[in-house]
């Protein structure tokens, strides 16, 4: 996997005041399923817009197989098949017309075309519903049709869009795993964006976090965590109680959360109620057990943990308008 596919350099699109996609560097190589990770509004449309030579840089360098699309987005458009989110058929025609259709612009003969298109529907799941309009199908349905349809003219590289929008949790795990079939068998290069971080992190090779146009880490799912949280890896949980009154005596939590503040390697102490929850650079559950006892409260739990898929969740997803980045 050590060919470069898509190469972005300082990549930079600018609406008037708005920086949508801010000096973006990134690599990706031949076989790789890239997830391009964000909350909406982060810019993740715009990047694919540029890939595909839809809409022009600010600044920045763009390659795709080699291809400036800016220069030549006839060109990249051979090589790249693209799924936006919004992928739409002709209603009227079958799902197999549709596709035949699609042979035809790629110069196929309308018997080639046939034969290629009967085969991806099956491969995508579609076989039953070739002869129906594709003004029947479902939303799970549509997405299979474009997926076939990409793969008409035998891609180098897939681009898709919010690949699971719209789709039930069940059809688009099932269409994640599709992909990834589909990849694997014909070495097709996947960048695929979303805001389901938890849905698609399983079929991503390495994943892109992209909040307000900055990429702020790439890898697997443990070195994206270990970067995010370099300087806080352990988290230590405790649940404490006050002997006599359980919550009345709130001054003591106070200063409870003062003590463990002054350990060495603490970042930040959390309490909320009986629950302490304590980020550090070390790991030290021994001195956070003792502090609190001295403190004259009881040890109820303790527990240390890595930072992990949840955590990024938590931080950069479900809280999208409290990222101080
Ligand atoms: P995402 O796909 O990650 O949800 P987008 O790339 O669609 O994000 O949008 C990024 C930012 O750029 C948003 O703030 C959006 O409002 C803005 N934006 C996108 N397209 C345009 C446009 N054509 N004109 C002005 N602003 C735009
Ligand atoms: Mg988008």
């Amino acid at each position: 996997m050590n060919e470069p596919i898509i190469i972005l350099d300082g990549l930079t699109k600018q609406y008037d005041q708005l920086v949508a996609v801010d000096h973006l560097h990134l690599t990706i190589y031949r076989g790789e399923i890239f997830g391009l990770l964000g909350p909406n509004g982060a810019g993740k449309s715009t990047t694919i817009l540029m890939l595909l030579g839809l809409t022009e840089p600010t600044s920045g360098k763009v390659r795709v197989c080699g291809i400036d699309p800016v220069t030549h987005p006839v060109e990249v458009k051979r090589k790249v098949g693209y799924l936006p989110d919004n992928v739409r058929f002709y209603d009227d025609l079958t799902g197999l017309e549709n596709l035949i259709y699609t042979g035809q612009l790629n110069r196929m003969t309308k018997k080639q075309a046939r034969e290629k298109a009967l085969g991806l529907l099956s491969r995508v799941g579609l076989s039953g519903a070739a002869h129906q309009k594709a003004g029947t199908y479902s939303r799970g349905m549509i997405q299979r049709l474009g997926l076939a349809d990409v793969l008409m003219k035998d891609p180098e590289v897939i681009i898709m869009d919010e690949p699971t929008v719209g789709v039930d949790p069940k059809g688009a795990k099932e269409f994640l795993e599709l992909i990834l079939k589909l990849s694997k068998e014909d070495s097709i290069t996947v960048l695929l964006s979303s805001h389901y971080l938890l849905q698609v992190q399983e079929i991503c090779d390495r994943i892109g976090l992209f909040v307000r146009g900055k990429l702020i880490a790439v890898g697997d799912i443990s070195s994206l965590s270990r970067e995010l949280f370099a300087n806080e890896p352990f988290i230590i949980e405790a649940t404490v109680q006050h002997p006599l009154s359980a919550y009345s005596d709130s001054n003591r939590i106070v200063d409870l959360q003062q003590l463990l503040a002054k350990i060495e390697g603490v970042k930040q102490v959390v309490v909320e109620h009986e629950r302490v929850k304590i980020f550090a650079a070390k790991d030290i559950a021994p001195q956070v057990a003792r502090t609190i006892v001295h403190a004259g409260l009881d040890l109820i739990s303790l527990s240390r943990r890595e930072h992990g898929l949840e955590d990024i969740y938590q931080r950069y997803f479900e809280k999208e308008t409290e990222i101080a980045v």
